[in-house]
Formats: C-alpha cells, structure tokens, sequence
C-alpha cells in the first residue's frame, strides 16, 4: 500500500515553539531530523508568522514583536542536520515500525525515524449559545490568526468571551490593529479572581505581564465585567449584537441578569484542550491534567511517553504556554539525541529542573480560570453542538437521558463526531454536557476515540483509489492549517 519510507534519525510533528526548539536542539547534537508542520510556515501559534504575501504588512505592536522573536528562533532552523517539510499533515503513524504516514504538496510520503516527538500543540474550547453558528462568532486564536498572518481584521466592534488570559493579551492586539473592544466577559468571578490570584505569588513575570495587559485595558476603558459569559448572538444573517449574562459559581447563568451589547464580531476562548489525536494513535497513555481539566498525554521526566521511542512535549503534554514548550522541546529534542549516541550542548538536568519550575507556574494560571460545566444551560435544545454533523443540544440530552454516559457512545447513537473536524471542536463541549447533565467528573468521560486520519485527506493518500481530479492539496492540509 505504501512506498517505501524515506529515513531521519528523529522525525518530529509540529514547528511550533516545542518542536522548533526541539529540532535546534537535536540537530546541534549531530542528529539527521526532520520537522514536519501542516501550516506554510514554521512558527505554530505563539511565533505565527506572516503569510508570504504579506510579509511586508505593517503588523500592531505587539504581534510585530511576536513575529520578530520567532523569527530569530526560526533563523537555527537552517542548520544542514534539520529538514524542515512545511505544509505537511501527518495523518497516520505506525508505532511499532515508528512510521510516519504524510500528506503535503509532493503527495503521500512515509517517514521512518529512530526517536518520534509529537509536538502538536492544542485546540481553543468553546461553548455553544443561541446563534454561536452565525458568521461573525470565532475563536479569539481564529481572529488572531487572520491578524497575525495577513494583517486582517476580524471585524470592526469586538466582543471577547471566555476565560483566562489570552483574553487581555487578544484584546490589546485587536485594539493596536484599530479594532474597537466593545468588552471583555471573564467566565471567572472578581471574588474568585482574587482569591486564587495568591497562587501567582513568585511567578512575577507572569504577574507583570497580566497586570501590563489589564492597565493598557483600563487606560482605553475597556469594560471588563467578571462573572459574565454570551448568552446569545443576534443579527438575521450575520452578528449584529450579543445577549450577555452574569453567571453564577458554578457558571450556571442568572436570569433577569441579560443586557445587550451592540457588536459585529464575538471572539470566544474558554482556554484550551492538548492535541492529542496523533499520540493516542500511538497508543500512548493520557492522563487527566487537573490543572487545565483536560486530558493530555502521560510522560516521565524524560518526556517520554508510554509506546518505545515516542516523545511529546509542549501543549500535546498539556497546556503550558510557550516558555514550557520551549523548555520542553529543547528537552525532548537533548534526550532523544543522546539516545541515539549524540552529544547534545545542553545541560539536561538543569532543563529539566527549569521545565518541572515552569509546569508549577502555569499550573497555579490553570487553577484560576476553570471551565464551568454550569454553562450547558444556557444551551437551548435546538441549538447545534456538532456543526458538521448538525446534532442539537436536545438529540444529544434525549440520548442522555437514554443512558449514554460517554462521548464514544454517544457517536454512533447521535452521529456527533463524525465530520469533518472529528470532534475536535465538538468533544469538548459534549464532555461538558455529559459532565453536567449525568454529574459525573469530566475526568472520567473519555474523549473521542482517535483513528487515523486524524485530518481528512483525500482518498489516494490512504491508498484508496485515485481522487485527484477533483481535490487540491489546499482543500485538505489547506483546511486544517487554516483552523489552526
Ligand atoms: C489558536 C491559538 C492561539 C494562541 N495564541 C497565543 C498567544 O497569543 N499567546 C500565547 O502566549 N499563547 C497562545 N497560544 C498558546 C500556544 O499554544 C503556546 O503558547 C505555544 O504556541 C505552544 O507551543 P507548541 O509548540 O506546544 O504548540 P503550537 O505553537 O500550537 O505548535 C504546534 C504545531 O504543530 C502543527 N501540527 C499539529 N498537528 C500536526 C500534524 N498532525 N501534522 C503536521 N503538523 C501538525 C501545527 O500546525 C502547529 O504549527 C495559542 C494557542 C492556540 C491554539
């Protein structure tokens, strides 16, 4: 079925932050890699860079100071050792053989490697509302990602929801790009806020940063109301308003409490979930990270997951932000090469004493912005859940109510999952609903099974028959590179 597999010492996934650094790393060590990334560029979401065709775009302040950074990070690429694929999805892998199966420009490929590391970052998660399928409700990543890549604005009047910081940070970014921000709704009380804010104690940088973020809101007067969340988005055909309410502890919301909000454009970040889908195809173990409460893939201080020469790190080993992606792909990237008899120039256990500190400071962050499963009642029964495979709210309490008590009995039942994100989008907020109508933990609802392909790629590539009259390589690796 498959030609035979091109060679690499280490083969890693993804050229974020984690993988980029882990691919510096092991090539300075003397090993041969290859970093393979579905998007254009190499950068992933924090070091996004421009599209080419619009590099010369003036960017707002503080995405043009992203782009620089990365871009600095981005210049060790070239080193002779590293081979980097641009524009390739890895849909596949055969853990035994250590096989990697790819889809990008020249067509499927397959990839051998010594050491694998999966450094695939994450998803934003949502929750749904009356109206959230309208043109006009996005992601905050979604609308950072048309700034960050070609300069574009989302919209002209902003309205932000969700939780955590990304909010502040998005906000300044639109606001810098001449959008207007209507305001910020944190899913998170004041009192709750200030409560946990102790736990940020010592980790000054991050303190410093949310505070220079929260006073240049302040300073603009931007309102930001806590203990809020989207109620509903109006408008015919397009956003033209957003329905906003107070919601208690447990995010459950409080009526009479609704107040309109006139805006284009709702932005939504209710934090993030690991991408796992390739490591689970691996057969490599999850664990359920309390912290960000998500599921995320188990390692030991090594990186290495539980199937031989397998590694993650960055976001696919759970939610960190970019400092521990870096530190995590600098490790990854050390110990995989000094497998096999290379000398990497760092120090390992002084990184893996940095990378254990820097887990405890976004572990304190995680704590402060929980998801709050309380949200499911503002979902109307018919209000779409599963938008590729339009299941509503209703279909999937019915099949509840049935005695469904998890996300994979769900699917074949509802048919939810079964598009073409493949639960990416969807899984998360089904947990959610699962865990507030049955009352049992989210950490015991098992996400979505993960097969491969893990993206859609066309039929020829998995070795079915020949499609290629019909399809680019843009309509499939094109697609999830722009969801991303
Ligand atoms: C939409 C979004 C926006 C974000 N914005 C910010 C921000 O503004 N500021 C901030 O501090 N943090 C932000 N984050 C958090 C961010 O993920 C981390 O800070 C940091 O980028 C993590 O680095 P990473 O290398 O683990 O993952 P990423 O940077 O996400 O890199 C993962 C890379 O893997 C590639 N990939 C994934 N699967 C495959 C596959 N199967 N085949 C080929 N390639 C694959 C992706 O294309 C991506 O380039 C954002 C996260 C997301 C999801």
């Amino acid at each position: 079925m498959f030609e035979k597999p091109e060679q690499t010492d280490i083969a890693i996934i993804g050229a974020g932050p984690a993988g980029v650094a882990a691919a510096v790393t092991a090539a300075h060590a003397g090993a041969q890699v290859t970093l393979l990334d579905e998007s254009p560029r190499a950068g992933g979401q924090y070091y996004k860079q421009p599209a080419l065709d619009a590099k010369d775009k003036q960017f707002p302040p503080t995405v043009a100071e992203n782009i620089r950074k990365g871009r600095e990070l981005l210049s060790d690429l070239q080193h002779s050792n590293i081979n980097f694929q641009h524009s390739t999805l890895v849909w596949n892998v055969l853990p035994e053989e250590r096989i990697l199966n790819l889809y990008g420009p020249q067509g499927a490929q397959n990839l051998q490697a010594k050491r694998i590391i999966i450094a695939a970052g994450a998803y934003e998660r949502v929750t749904p509302f009356t109206g959230w399928t309208k043109p006009g409700v996005t992601t905050v990543g979604g609308a950072q990602l048309l700034l960050k890549s070609q300069g574009l604005k989302i919209g002209q009047r902003l309205l932000l929801a969700g939780t955590g910081p990304l909010l502040q940070l998005a906000a300044v970014q639109f606001m810098e790009a001449g959008m207007e921000v209507a305001a910020i709704l944190e899913l998170q009380s004041r009192k709750e806020f200030l409560l946990k804010a102790p736990k940020l104690w010592g980790h000054w940088d991050k303190l410093g940063q949310g505070m220079a973020n929260q006073k240049r809101l302040l300073e603009a007067g931007i309102p930001f109301k806590f203990g809020y969340t989207v109620a509903e988005a109006t408008g015919d055909e397009e956003v033209n308003g957003a329905v906003i309410m107070k919601v208690n502890g447990k995010g459950i919301p409080v009526l009479g409490s609704e107040e309109t909000i006139e805006v284009d454009t709702i932005c939504l970040n209710y934090g993030f979930a690991p991408a796992v889908e390739l490591a689970r195809v691996a057969g490599c173990t999850m664990v359920f990270d309390k912290y960000f409460g998500s599921f995320a893939i188990e390692t030991n201080e090594n990186l290495e997951t539980s199937v031989n020469a397998f590694f993650v790190a960055g976001e696919t080993r759970g939610i960190g932000g970019v400092e521990v992606a870096l530190l995590e792909g600098k490790l990854a990237g050390a110990i995989a090469g000094s497998q096999l008899g290379f000398t990497p120039k760092v120090d390992e256990s002084n990184l893996r004493k940095e990378q254990q500190q820097a887990r405890k400071a976004v572990a304190a962050l995680g704590t402060m912005f929980p998801l709050k499963s309380g949200l499911c009642k503002l979902v109307k029964d018919e209000v779409p859940v599963c938008r590729c495979e339009e299941v509503t709210a209703g279909e999937v309490r019915r099949a509840i109510e049935m005695g469904v008590t998890q996300l994979n009995q769900l699917k074949p039942w509802t048919r939810v999952g079964m598009g073409r994100c493949q639960g990416r989008i969807c899984g998360g907020i089904l947990n959610q609903m699962l865990a507030d109508e049955t009352g049992v933990s989210i950490s015991e609802i098992q996400p979505f099974t993960s097969r491969a392909p893990i993206k859609p790629v066309p039929m020829e590539s998995v070795g079915g028959g020949d499609d290629s009259g019909e399809f680019t390589w843009e309509d499939h690796v094109g697609y999830g590179a722009a969801r991303t």
